[in-house]
């Protein structure tokens, strides 16, 4: 684990959040994106090394959709950059933390991403990403 690269928070409605976290942050969102297969819609802000993700869901029965129904808005979870995700799963299932995902998947952002059961982390959704490079911004 490196760092914590952003922050997940669930939203209900993704333009009235941006305005909103605009005016708290004094910044605009630096990008919005899709995940079809999570069924959510993002966008990203930047406050220096720190993101915050804002999730809206697409769809009622997606994990954002599930998650506002049970425990409403709010931080859903925290994502760690790591170097070598594979490893560091490997790591994580060794210690005995229930992984979400056999693989790594393509998230938002340009990033592979694995989740850590909330049972698991004292009822924290933890995310391990591993930053890709940005075709847009070879960043
Ligand atoms: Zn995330």
């Amino acid at each position: 684990m490196q760092y914590v690269e952003h922050i997940g928070i669930a939203v209900r409605n993704l333009e009235e959040s941006n305005t909103l976290f605009s005016s708290l942050l004094g910044t605009m969102p630096y990008k919005m994106e899709t995940v079809e297969s999570e069924h959510v819609r993002t966008s990203f802000f930047r406050k220096g090394e720190t993101k915050i993700e804002l999730l809206e869901s697409t769809a009622d029965d997606g994990p954002i959709g599930k998650f506002i129904e049970k425990r409403g808005e709010g931080i859903h979870h925290i994502a760690f950059e790591v170097q070598d995700i594979r490893k560091e799963m490997e790591r994580l299932r060794e210690e005995g933390f229930r992984l979400l995902n056999d693989e790594p998947k393509m998230g938002a952002d340009h990033k592979l991403v694995c989740f850590i059961h909330p049972k698991s982390a004292n009822g924290v959704l933890i995310e391990l990403c591993q930053s890709l490079k940005d075709p847009e911004t070879k960043a």
